[in-house]
């Protein structure tokens, strides 16, 4: 998953660009920045390379989901569909706007399971926000067509899927909007940062606007700017764009290796039986950031968790079950509701009623599932011992 594995030359040609003029900021300056525009230049190669009219980039991938949630109109008490397996950041950006998350289970996807989301609809329900994990995705269409028939927002948020494909079009831009992350562990890193993309011109103008205070940036003076709402400051620097910049045009090269050492991978693993994959919706192209893989029994995977960790090789695969930062199950913070300041009644009941909610479906995938995260610079060679080792420890659990 890691663009950060292929760091190099390119990225300190970008960032070297900005330090020559020293204007680190992307709005204004037209004069002494000398027609260096980083922030903008990435904002074009993301729509030419994910096929979106319009790409917002922010400070972070919360930060973009934060934007995205108000310039959809998602605000107090709205409630927001999402998975009971995603990375905390999900929540956080659907309490930041004042809405309600409603967790609802996954299915062998990893991700939304269109029934839970059926029967999660209320008369509040005002969005679906599947989350795309592990570099796959969710049953668009099924999900797509319950939100036409029930008129509610499709946000994706696609922040660990850069690069994967449904039918054809890049995940984050098939529903109303979609984001990325750029954080150091993603596909494409900036460091920090991230970016709202949609087909809706209204859409974003709104996130632009609400990324920079409010900013409505129609003059050449900024001072000048009107403030048609109030925003907030979500600004990616020109630091972190450059970065971004360098490593969007290696993407290419970053998925074809990753898809290569993922299949190089999972041929070891398919040569035991009873070891079955996370299923990839019909029409779909994994990014193949993680190759995720089942086991019969909750037991047998746990027991392939210690024998990893005894023998030392846990490091890079993920058991999300037992996992603090991914996992309903773990995330006590959020069932107590302990935020640092009040939140409205609405969103400490909406919370505290997980206490007593059974996640029972996703438990029972869930605890079955190993993620095996794929590097970009794994050798043929090491690749030949991850499996074979990963092969020896599933076999001793097995009794094989
Ligand atoms: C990384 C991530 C985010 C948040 O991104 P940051 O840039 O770290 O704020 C949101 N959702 C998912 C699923 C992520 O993996």
């Amino acid at each position: 998953m890691p663009g950060f594995e292929l760091f190099g030359a390119e990225e300190r040609k970008e960032v070297n660009d900005v330090l020559e003029t020293g204007i680190l900021m992307r709005y204004g300056f037209d004069g002494p920045r000398k027609g260096i525009w980083k922030a903008q230049e990435l904002e074009k190669a993301i729509t030419e390379t994910f096929g979106c009219q319009y790409a917002q980039l922010t400070s972070s991938g919360t930060a973009a989901l934060t934007t995205a949630m108000v310039a959809l109109g998602i605000g107090a008490g709205d409630e927001v569909i999402m998975p009971a397996f995603t990375f905390v950041a999900s929540f956080e950006a659907v309490l930041s706007v004042g809405a309600i998350p409603v967790l609802v289970d996954v299915d062998d996807t990893l991700t939304l399971n269109p029934d839970a989301v059926k029967n999660a609809i209320t008369p509040k329900t005002k969005c679906v926000m599947p989350v795309h994990m592990c570099g796959s995705m969710a049953d668009l269409d099924a999900l797509s067509a319950i939100c036409h028939a029930n008129n509610l927002i499709l946000l994706e948020d696609a922040c660990q899927s850069i690069g994967g494909t449904y039918k054809g079009k890049a995940l984050g831009t098939i529903g109303h909007a979609g984001t990325f992350s750029f954080d150091f562990v993603k596909m494409i890193t900036c460091a920090e940062g991230g970016v709202v993309m949609t087909n809706n011109k209204d859409v974003y103008t709104k996130a632009d606007g609400y990324t920079d205070h409010g900013h409505d940036h129609l003059g050449v003076d900024r001072g000048a700017d009107l403030h048609p709402f109030i925003g907030y400051n979500f600004r990616i620097s020109e630091l972190h764009a450059a970065v971004g910049l360098a490593q969007i045009k290696k993407l290419n090269i970053f998925l074809e290796l990753q898809k290569k050492n993922n299949k190089a991978l999972r041929a070891y693993l398919e040569q035991i039986p009873e070891v079955s994959f996370r299923r990839v919706p019909e029409g779909g192209e994994d990014s193949c950031s993680f190759l995720s893989w089942f086991l019969p029994t909750a037991d047998q995977t746990q027991a392939v968790v210690n024998e990893m960790k005894a023998q030392g090789i846990l490091a890079g695969n993920f058991y999300w079950f037992a996992n603090n930062w991914h996992y309903i199950s773990k995330w006590d913070h959020l069932k107590n509701a302990t935020t640092l300041s009040r939140i409205s009644a609405e969103q400490e009941a909406a919370l505290t009623k997980l206490q007593s909610t059974v996640f029972a479906d996703s438990d029972a995938i869930m605890s079955r599932c190993i993620s095996t995260a794929i590097s970009l610079v794994w050798t043929e060679e090491q690749i030949q011992e991850k499996g074979t080792k990963m092969i020896a420890v599933i076999n001793k659990v097995l009794g094989k």
